[in-house]
């Protein structure tokens, strides 16, 4: 890495579509960002936006095969901007990794050693382990010189106490199969709760916060002083909230009941309970800005999905304000926590006796920005804090190969 290098290419490869942006990290400016779905399809898609060359988002249709072709049409939307993966300015391709099991705790720079590892933990993250594997094989072909860094999403929820990440099942059969609580969405979680540290004012050693991370998968954490030591998501991202197409908690006997009584197979079951429940499940949609439109028109199906929804929200605030014992902040963030004025309000009301309100104006501003929603008197600042998952993995990558 040269001194002139300050940018890092962050990639988020997911089964069958790669995010990426490229950032200087002089000042946290977005060079070009993008994104390339429906890979493996006819119809796959790229579009890319050369922000630094002030450029218009370009679209192309057709077929992309593998995560292989998909990179390298990214690194050619690149270098039409002067920007391709060859630059001397890059100091370091950043790449979310989902599951990073017990092992990383931090972002660690991939070496063999490291991607056997990541392998190793593909039963523990069959659906998404695999995809960010291809992602920095093709990274790693096109730059073999290049440091790239892992950074997992399960890496923040590593200081959970150890009764917080045990499941009360026979410990052989847990230890055996690694099964316990990992959480997902921590890249998010970290960058929230400092971000709602710093709008507090303090340092985040200083203040209890409990992040909401509403998008279409959707997760809670206790953030006690910087550290998470609650997460609503468990050996998968399934556990926890009601999310766009997740159940969320269920007691686990349906599922023996799903394949005893209702005859399902067990990968069924697992489609019905990732794909087909939540929100989806419940309405038949999981865009919550439609199911705010259906309810706007008394559609009782989809009041009735929202109010579940809300209901398990609460429970865990409650249950998160008992694990911190004291609450400074409770923040929202992500597709839904950032835009959803009716979720932030519906989640709080009637949580006055525990210092939680919000004000209905402030709530109903919209802005890109970290703002307080709570009326000056509540003990516990409400918050909205837009999250930054690329700028987390690009500063966590950028920190790492420079220290
Ligand atoms: P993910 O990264 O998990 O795919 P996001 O954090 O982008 O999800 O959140 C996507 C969700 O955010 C959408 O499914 C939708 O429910 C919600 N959303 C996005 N914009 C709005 C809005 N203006 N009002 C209400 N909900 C919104």
């Amino acid at each position: 890495m040269t001194a002139t290098a300050t940018r890092v290419l962050v990639l988020n490869s997911g089964s069958s579509s790669v995010k990426y942006q490229l950032i200087d990290m002089n000042d946290g400016t977005r060079l070009a960002v993008g994104l390339v779905e429906r890979i493996g399809e006819q119809t796959s898609r790229l579009a890319h936006t050369p922000l630094a060359a002030g450029g218009d988002k370009r679209e192309t249709e057709g077929a992309i095969a593998d995560h292989d072709a998909a990179l390298k049409a990214v690194a050619a939307e690149l270098a039409a901007d002067g920007l391709g993966l060859d630059s001397p300015q890059l100091a370091a391709i950043g790449h979310r990794v989902v599951h990073g099991g017990l092992k990383f705790t931090e972002p660690t720079v991939i070496d063999d050693a490291v991607l056997t590892e990541i392998e190793r933990l593909v039963p523990v993250a069959p659906l998404h382990n695999p995809a960010n594997i291809t992602g920095i094989r093709t990274a790693q072909a096109m730059r073999p010189d290049l440091p790239q860094v892992a950074v997992f999403d399960t890496a923040f929820h590593a200081t959970m106490p150890e009764y917080a990440a045990r499941y009360a099942i026979d410990v052989e059969t847990a230890d055996a199969h690694r099964i316990r609580r990992y959480g997902f969405h921590g890249t998010s979680h970290a960058y929230v709760s400092r971000k709602t540290a710093a709008l507090l004012g303090k340092d985040p050693s200083e203040v209890n916060v409990i992040v909401l991370h509403l998008g279409n998968g959707a997760s809670a954490s206790a953030v006690a002083g910087g550290r998470c030591v609650d997460t609503s998501m468990g050996l998968t991202p399934l556990e926890g909230l009601v999310m766009g197409t997740r159940s969320g908690d269920v007691d686990p006997a349906v599922t023996f009941h799903l394949k005893r009584v209702a005859g399902m197979s067990t990968d069924e079951i697992d489609v019905l309970l990732n794909k087909k429940s939540g929100l989806i499940g419940l309405c038949g949609d999981n865009d919550m800005r439609e199911i705010r439109r259906r309810i706007d028109e008394g559609d009782e199906r989809a009041r009735l999905a929202f109010d579940i929804y809300i209901h398990r929200l609460k429970k865990y605030i409650g249950a998160y304000s008992a694990v911190l014992g004291r609450v400074d902040a409770v923040a929202f963030t992500a597709g839904v926590g950032e835009n959803a004025a009716p979720v932030r309000e519906a989640a709080v009301a009637g949580l006055e006796e525990m210092g939680m309100a919000v004000d209905a104006s402030l709530n109903a501003v919209r802005s890109d920005e970290p703002r307080l929603i709570s009326p000056e008197y509540a003990r516990v600042a409400v918050a909205v804090v837009p999250t930054d998952e690329e700028l987390e993995i690009a500063q966590q990558t950028y920190a790492l190969v420079n220290a």
